[in-house]
């Protein structure tokens, strides 16, 4: 490789990737927390391949993507190149690509209604795989926003568990942009808890020091690895 073509890559993406993971660090410590008990989501959203390939380059193994479709399209090739990258759901899912999501996917953070549940037991069976589910929470009740209300998860828990046989190992949420996170984590956590649902997936650009104080075990970081979308 030339000094001038090799100059983006090491120069701007990394940067990111290492300053995210110096933060990450920072943050375990604080909380008194193990490294290894964080699992950061590169969410390359909206990004091509050639941007992401240098953040593969980079040592990162674990990537998320919010669009079935979009996720089909760039990571095949990535996927058959570099052995050992998970995928990761973190946007809605529509129980038409239930298929498509359960071959591609190794998690699935936005598990939020009965037809989803029902479509990904199928597949789940039928193509044998098995990824990691977590149950997403709507914990400002937004409308406009995906996920189960708070007072309705237990229920819908117990429901992916004993009518649809999902092995469900934790919650995904995304505080309204207005609010301050803290009071969404520490909420999603309690939910979690007397679910006893190991994962927490919590935390964004923005906030991932606070939702790692509060017990995160996925943080879904987009724009502070790759930039601006
Ligand atoms: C885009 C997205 C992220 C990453 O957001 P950034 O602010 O870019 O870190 C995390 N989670 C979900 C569900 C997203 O759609």
């Amino acid at each position: 490789m030339t000094p001038e073509n090799a100059s983006p890559i090491t120069t701007h993406l990394p940067t990111g990737l290492s300053a995210v993971e110096q933060d990450i660090m920072r943050a375990c410590k604080e909380a008194r927390r193990d490294r290894a008990s964080v699992t950061l989501v590169a969410v390359s959203k909206t990004f091509d391949a050639d941007a992401i390939a240098p953040v593969i380059e980079a040592g990162q193994r674990v990537f998320g993507e919010n669009r079935v479709q979009e996720a089909k399209a760039k990571w095949p090739g990535l996927i058959s190149t570099h052995p050992g990258l998970a995928l990761h759901l973190i946007g809605p899912l529509q129980s038409n690509k239930a298929k498509e999501a359960v071959a591609l996917f190794d998690a699935i953070h936005s598990v939020d209604r009965p037809s989803v549940c029902e479509a990904l037991a199928k597949e789940i069976v039928a193509q044998n795989r098995r990824p990691e589910l977590f149950v997403q929470l709507n914990t400002g009740e937004e409308p406009q926003k995906a996920g189960i209300a708070p007072s309705e998860a237990d229920a819908f828990i117990a429901s992916c568990r004993e009518k649809y046989g999902l092995p469900i190992s934790g919650l995904m949420c995304i505080p309204p942009v207005d609010d301050a996170p803290a009071p969404h984590f520490a909420l999603t956590a309690k939910i979690a808890a007397r679910n006893g649902l190991v994962n927490l997936s919590m935390g964004m650009s923005a906030d991932f020091a606070i939702a790692i104080a509060f017990g995160a075990t996925h943080v879904r970081i987009g724009s502070a690895i790759f930039g601006t979308r």
